[in-house]
């Protein structure tokens, strides 16, 4: 019987634990702070998720989905922050971490290549980041950097989401085949046990509580820490 969770899931509709998706208010995402390099981060205190793509994968438009507030997604798309990590707090302990859109051709190597160093330190070095959310347009998975994300993020055991975005620009069949080809793929390349992958998309609202399960279980506090927070 297939256990992992990359197989569980042919389409979006698995079962969800309903009760642990209304454990976290993620439309109470609130910004906090931006920072220019790993360096720059906030103190490691409590839980951390990231949301990484290509520029254009769509990536604002699912925080946005997630949290329900438009106004989030802009603030990472204000000039001068989109090149920054930029935080948003969920709780005093969990918070999600919009990192810069990669890939654009535009961006000198030099740049290119201080990033790539920022990105890999983050996911190596960051004890409080839970798991990576990686998105891929679903006409377009598995471009370049992608795939060097997505290395990088096993190479430091750390757990990835992967979100094949606007799923509604395809037919249910094309968009369960690329689905389940790209599960075929983390199979292949043995990372079955770290990565899961479904389909979603901001306009529909399709796959919203897939991906809110997927950061309750990441960002699910340890008991005592639980305990001391409901108790404040
Ligand atoms: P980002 O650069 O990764 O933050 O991407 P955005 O969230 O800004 O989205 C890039 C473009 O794709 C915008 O024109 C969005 O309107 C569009 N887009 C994002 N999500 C969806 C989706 O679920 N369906 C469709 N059809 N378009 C989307």
């Amino acid at each position: 019987m297939p256990n992992s969770n990359a197989d569980s899931n042919t389409d979006n509709k698995s079962s969800i634990d309903k009760s642990a998706i209304h454990s976290i208010h993620f439309n109470k995402a609130a910004f906090s702070t931006s920072a220019p390099s790993i360096r720059q981060c906030p103190p490691e205190q409590g839980v951390e998720v990231a949301f990484a793509g290509r520029s254009n994968a769509g990536k604002s438009s699912a925080i946005n989905t997630l949290t329900n507030n438009k106004k989030l997604a802009r603030t990472s798309k204000t000039p001068g922050r989109t090149q920054l990590i930029n935080f948003f707090e969920l709780s005093d302990s969990q918070r999600i971490v919009d990192l810069p859109g990669y890939g654009f051709a535009k961006v000198p190597k030099g740049m290119k290549d201080e990033w790539q160093r920022n990105l890999s330190e983050y996911l190596r070095e960051r004890k409080c980041l839970k798991g990576l959310v990686l998105m891929m347009d679903i006409r377009h998975p598995l471009q370049k950097y992608d795939s060097m994300m997505l290395s990088w993020a096993l190479e430091a055991d750390m757990p990835v989401h992967i979100l094949l975005t606007k799923a509604d620009k395809l037919k249910r069949g094309p968009a369960q085949s690329t689905l389940l080809k790209l599960r075929k793929h983390l199979k292949e390349i043995g990372a079955e046990h770290l990565a899961t992958a479904q389909t979603f998309s901001s306009l529909k609202r399709d796959g919203v509580d897939i991906l809110k399960s997927k950061l309750c279980e990441w960002l699910a506090l340890p008991e005592d820490t639980q305990d001391e927070y409901e108790g404040e």
